[in-house]
């Protein structure tokens, strides 16, 4: 009996992960993802036989988180094939995309960290790791006396201990490991996300006018930093609802309030629903309160900006529409934190927002870190976990493995490799 792996796609690339594990009974998939470049409105499903297409010829298909480049295709699987995925990952991502009037469109079986699925003679185990989405997951799979583990995306630089985290991890035969920041230099190292909690709470005290953070609402980890730091500089912490509402689904233990429209600000209405149809937005909005009822008590903008001690989560959905209410307010003394990648500020609706805060007084730095590890901490996860051989996937540096050669077997074009 063999243990062979076949890389569907995202091997010399970033996203799009679609790995297929096997033994001549068992055929399971690692990620169903889509193309990084591919919107959910026009996803180009690929033609593979028995997953997207035909009848279903594998057995399981397990998701390591939610970005779309690993969820993207798991509502295209054919049915008939279990999805296995997290739950407090599956209900954040439902949440958010009922909360824009969107179905998730499948309902996985749920897996939960260290505890094994066995599918045929396959067996599954979740390793729940750090990465900028919500309950992230490695996996270790077993079958043939032999063991895989898949890296997924992660990183070194969250709130668990990464030390204890690979201190736990069993030596394995085969690696996939992702490599999505490899084209780094070496020696560069990401701050870690409490350093960005110390570093937001200093600025806050510093300065005494109102306070504004964006991030994605999906990157739950930047909202426990602001949350955090909010609380250390005794700011009040508000959420637009998008990031109320990922916060909620996540469980989260929050002490804050939700922007809501008021009467007396009605241009503040449409804040949180930017972009959807008059229909849809009624019908999100519905869900979205009655989901958020008792856990965070609304707050009016009238109320919310009376004073400035407040720390406020924007998310792309209410950047555009905080705009208008923003001009008529002083930041004189204020902070707006840009807790994205560097490259979204690129963006027209960000660009200009941060050039509106400059122009009223607001203070721009950075508040960010990478979801993937840097150099060093993916060396360290090979050094720790000591592979026979090593899959790159999730890379454009593929070649970077290549000083691995002399320990390990490097595999650059996956096809049908026996492990
Ligand atoms: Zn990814
Ligand atoms: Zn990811």
């Amino acid at each position: 009996m063999t243990l062979r792996i076949n890389v569907l796609r995202g091997q010399g690339q970033i996203g799009g992960s679609i790995i297929e594990v096997k033994t001549e009974t068992t055929r399971i998939i690692l990620d169903a993802g889509a193309n990084m470049d591919e919107k959910r409105s026009n996803i180009a499903v690929p033609k593979i036989q028995g997953l997207f297409e035909g009848r279903p010829a594998y057995d399981a298909v397990f998701v390591s988180h939610y970005h779309s480049d690993h969820m993207g295709l798991a509502e295209h699987v054919l049915d008939g094939i279990p999805i296995y995925m997290g739950k407090a990952a599956y209900m954040v991502k439902r949440a958010l995309l009922e909360y824009k009037g969107q179905a998730i469109g499948f309902t996985p079986k749920f897996i939960k960290d260290g505890v094994p699925v066995t599918i045929g003679d396959i067996t599954v185990t979740p390793v729940l790791c750090d990465h900028s989405a919500y309950e992230s997951f490695m996996f270790l799979v077993s079958a043939c006396g032999k063991t895989i583990l898949y890296s997924a995306d992660f990183r070194s630089t969250g709130r668990p201990d990464y030390d204890a985290f690979l201190d736990a991890l069993p030596s394995v035969d085969t690696l996939i490991c992702e490599g999505t920041n490899l084209d780094w230099d070496e020696n560069r190292h990401e701050p870690a996300e409490q350093d960005l909690e110390a570093l937001a709470a200093e600025t806050l005290m510093r300065h005494h006018g109102p306070a504004l953070i964006y991030l994605s609402a999906q990157n739950i980890d930047r909202i426990i930093t602001a949350y955090n730091a909010a609380c250390r500089a005794g700011r009040r912490f508000i959420m637009d609802e998008l990031s109320a509402v990922a916060a909620e689904a996540a469980g989260l233990d929050i002490d804050g309030y939700v922007l809501r429209a008021s009467h007396s600000l009605a241009d503040l209405g449409d804040i949180v629903a930017t972009g959807l149809t008059a229909n849809r937005r009624r019908s999100a909005k519905v869900k979205a309160q009655r989901h958020l009822s008792d856990s965070f008590p609304a707050i009016s903008p009238r109320k919310a900006f009376a004073s400035p001690d407040f720390l406020l989560c924007l998310t792309p959905q209410s950047l555009v529409n905080f705009r208008k209410v923003a001009r008529r307010m002083s930041f004189k003394d204020g902070v707006f934190f840009f807790g994205r990648r560097e490259t979204y500020k690129l963006k027209p609706a960000a660009s200009a927002f941060i050039a509106l805060m400059k122009s009223l007084g607001a203070e721009v730095p950075m508040l960010h870190t990478s979801g993937h590890s840097d150099v060093a901490s993916i060396d360290r996860l090979i050094r720790s976990v000591e592979p026979s051989s090593i899959i790159p996937v999730h890379t454009e540096r593929p070649d970077w493995f290549a000083r691995y050669e002399d320990e390990c077997q490097v595999i650059y074009d996956c096809s049908d490799f026996e492990v």
